[in-house]
């Protein structure tokens, strides 16, 4: 039963994932390396390069917590990091720890075969090489396909194009040029507010405006860094204990026990504060309640009136079909004022929908656009998405794109029945995708990495997950989703995507695991301590 395997580990995916997940087998002496499809480390950080990316958690809960040396060494330099800064701090992370030794670059895989007599995967990759190993884990991302919409004439552009996800690492020429972005989510926001006063013309094309407030950002100084440090133990414990692993803490206060004049004194403060202040320092009930949620939405639609000068396109970037908050919220610097700029122009691709992509630009149902430059913001295929470019098969050549083609099913977003020795950090009803994503996948890793050391220590060369935990876990992911507002939108959150066959409206996908923090870390170690119950270990 047991083969000679290249190696007893492979990692797939040299992000913020699989950087923490190799560090912790190499410190535990398992063979293992990281299998990267691109040519360096950094996963997400890597790729998305476009102007006026950065993170939205305060850059001090976002870094690793593994390491009192890395603690003390790195000085965040602005409360919300920017990709630049992020990229830099992985790769201070993995040349401190020498990690870069254990990847391999440009090493794509294209499928991953269980093969049952030998208990091991069969991974073929992209450049023709084969690797075996016994265990598998991925780390490859939740937000790692982008996906573009299907647009009749996009090859036939004759200036620039690329999805952001693909901006290139070169400067990108943007001074005296025609842009339009398609596209008003997270990335969307933050691009079109870095280029606006770059470009000669900037032409948003929004079909469905977001909910966006400010994020806040502020340069941290050494004395700032130094009070940070000190707090870290704290830090991260405020964090470990809030739901979305911030270190904002919901307001108990009791939304109906306040008057109309309390709770808008509490949202004028929230709209100062940084980051995810005003979803995650609000009160509960604005995610549960719709008069709640109502009354919130109201305050933050007078705030977009007060902001945009022109009070017909400030009704446009007013959302009217969903709840604010109710769709992931994405932050902005500035983002409202752009409407206010001459060379700024908004089409509303529902009353003027884009019919095609011409030589030269944008061909609408009323008028034709001529651009220099076409910025797709159109998103991805959230989290199960990187799943399904790879041909995974497991016990008797079962497909996981076909397993997962309906609902993807796990067991506590770490492994899928009938796939053996085969984990995810930040895979299908996890909590990754929910929350501040470094405090979620430090938990994935850290069981992932127990229960590998429990294998070795008893010599089991196969851990298959029982499809009766999935069906238990299926079911609470369930139940946390249902209990939301959120539940209706239409956003990544519930599996929406109108560029991915099946992705379309009115079918949810539970894909994320909307029960916090703390109850997740509890409910992973409890299967832990009880033995992995659901796993048969042979
Ligand atoms: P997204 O939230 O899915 O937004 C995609 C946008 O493209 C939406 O406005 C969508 O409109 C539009 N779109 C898609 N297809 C289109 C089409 N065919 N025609 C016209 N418009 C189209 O994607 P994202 O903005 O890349 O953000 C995804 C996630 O990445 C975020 O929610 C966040 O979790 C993460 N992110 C994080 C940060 C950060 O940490 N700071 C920054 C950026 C992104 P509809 O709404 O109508 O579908």
């Amino acid at each position: 039963m047991k083969s000679k395997t290249d190696h007893e580990v492979i990692v797939v995916g040299a992000g913020v994932s699989g950087i923490y997940q190799i560090k912790l087998l190499t410190d535990l002496g398992f063979n293992a390396i990281v299998l990267e499809g691109d040519s360096d480390l950094g996963g997400t950080w890597y790729r998305n390069r476009y102007p006026g990316c950065r993170f939205d958690s305060e850059s001090y809960t976002y870094g690793y917590s593994f390491s009192k040396e890395v603690l003390e060494e790195w000085h965040w330099k602005e409360r919300f990091s920017p990709q630049p800064e992020t990229l830099r701090y992985l790769n201070f992370v993995a040349e401190k720890f020498n990690l870069r030794s254990y990847m391999r670059f440009n090493a794509r895989v294209k499928s991953m075969h269980w093969i049952e007599g030998l208990r091991h995967w069969c991974l073929n990759l992209d450049n023709g090489d084969v690797v075996t190993t016994r265990f598998v884990i991925s780390g490859m991302g939740v937000l790692s396909t982008p996906t573009l919409p299907k647009y009749d004439g996009m090859d036939e552009f004759v200036g620039r194009s690329f999805h952001t996800y693909y901006w290139p690492k070169e400067p990108v020429e943007l001074e005296g040029k025609r842009v339009a972005v398609i596209g008003t989510g997270a990335t969307g926001i933050q691009v079109i507010s870095a280029i606006a006063d770059k470009v000669d013309s900037l032409t948003v094309f929004q079909r469905r405006p977001n909910w966006t407030t400010p994020l806040n950002n502020s340069l941290i100084t050494e004395q700032e860094m130094a009070v940070i440090r000190a707090r870290y133990d704290e830090i991260f414990a405020n964090c470990s204990e809030s739901p979305n692993g911030f270190e904002h803490r919901p307001d108990r206060r009791g939304f109906w026990r306040l008057t109309k004049e309390q709770r808008t004194e509490l949202w004028s403060e929230l709209y100062k504060t940084s980051g995810f202040a005003i979803s995650a320092a609000n009160f509960p009930e604005i995610f549960f309640e719709v008069e709640a949620n109502k009354e919130m939405s109201d305050f933050i639609a007078e705030r977009i009136r007060e902001r945009v000068k022109d009070p017909r396109v400030a009704e446009k970037l007013i959302p009217k079909d969903h709840g604010f908050a109710t769709q992931r919220l994405p932050l902005e610097t500035n983002y409202f004022e752009v409407y206010n700029r001459d060379n700024v122009h908004l089409v509303d691709a529902n009353e003027e929908p884009i019919d095609r992509i011409t030589t030269k630009g944008i061909q609408t149902s009323d008028s034709h656009y001529d651009f220099d430059l076409i910025i797709y913001a159109t998103g991805f295929d959230a989290i199960t998405g990187a799943y399904e470019k790879v041909d995974v098969q497991g016990v008797d050549g079962m497909s996981l794109k076909r397993k997962w083609e309906d609902q993807p099913n796990t067991y506590l977003g770490l492994s899928t029945s009938d796939f053996p020795n085969m984990f995810m950090i930040a895979g299908p009803q996890g909590i990754a995708g929910s929350t501040n994503f470094p405090r979620a996948i430090e938990l994935g890793v850290e069981w992932i990495t127990d229960l590998l050391i429990l294998a070795r220590d008893k010599g089991y060369t196969r851990l298959d997950v029982q499809s009766a935990g999935e069906k238990e876990w299926h079911e609470e992911t369930v139940v946390a989703h249902e209990r939301l507002l959120s539940r209706n939108s239409k956003g990544w959150f519930t599996g929406y995507n109108s560029n991915v066959e099946g992705r379309e409206e009115g079918k949810v996908r539970y894909h994320a695991y909307f029960g916090g923090v703390p109850s997740y870390r509890k409910r992973i170690k409890h299967a832990a301590t009880e033995g992995y119950k659901f796993f048969d270990m042979s």
